[in-house]
């Protein structure tokens, strides 16, 4: 435990030195890297925590990567949302970018990210890329054709009609999107993924849940 640190080099004299016992040399703050929950504080200086001119240097005792807070922001700021394991090249990187579109409050940006990635869906479930005249499908044509598939229950249908309305805005009209309709497209699009990608690689992968299904026995 106490090597933790001892690849780091600090460059000057220093106010003082944390034992790792000590409990200010250790705090809870979910890593931006890995999701891991442990950080070990580096240093910081000697204003008030919280403050504005607080400055505290941390490193998540996980990943080792470093996170710094000014004052109460954290910086790089905890992505909203999860990462699906089943998710991988081109729409992994899109569905990543809209993490980092909402964590930055760019709400437009984030939308245009969750169009982009139901086109892949859409696409990945069979729908042509471009018509007879060489043009790509509507966001509509793409949401239809995804329900069509069956990738999505009935009970999702309103949703969908909402995501329709700000996807289109987001494209084609000069309004912002609110941070909120964002986060509704997001969370839309994080449940699709789990219904397109997620379930089929859970039935078709190794069993790696515990959870047995209730209805297996014979
Ligand atoms: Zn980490």
């Amino acid at each position: 435990m106490a090597s933790l640190n001892s690849d780091l080099f600090i460059t000057s004299a220093r106010y003082g030195n944390l034992e790792h016992k000590d409990p200010r040399s250790w705090e809870r703050l979910d890593c931006p890297f890995c999701g891991g929950t442990q950080m070990l504080v580096i240093g910081f200086n000697d204003v008030v925590p919280g403050s504005e001119s607080y400055v505290e240097w941390l490193r998540c005792a996980n990943c080792l990567r470093g996170v710094v807070r000014n004052g109460d922001a954290v910086s790089p700021a905890t992505l909203p949302l999860d990462t699906p394991r089943a998710l991988e090249g081109d729409t992994l990187t899109a569905w990543n970018e809209v993490r980092a579109c909402l964590s930055v409050g760019a709400s437009t940006a984030a939308v245009m990210m969750c169009r982009k990635l139901l086109f892949h869906v859409a696409v990945e479930h069979g729908l042509p890329d471009k018509d007879s005249k060489g043009r790509g499908p509507t966001f509509a044509e793409a949401l239809d054709h995804i329900e069509e598939s069956d990738v999505f229950t009935a009970r999702m249908r309103p949703w969908v009609e909402r995501i329709k309305d700000v996807g289109n805005e987001a494209n084609h009209d000069l309004a912002a999107i609110s941070l909120a309709q964002a986060r509704d497209v997001a969370t839309f699009t994080r449940q699709l993924i789990n219904l397109a990608y997620e379930l089929d690689a859970m039935i078709a992968g190794p069993n790696t849940s515990d959870a047995h299904g209730d209805g297996s026995g014979d």
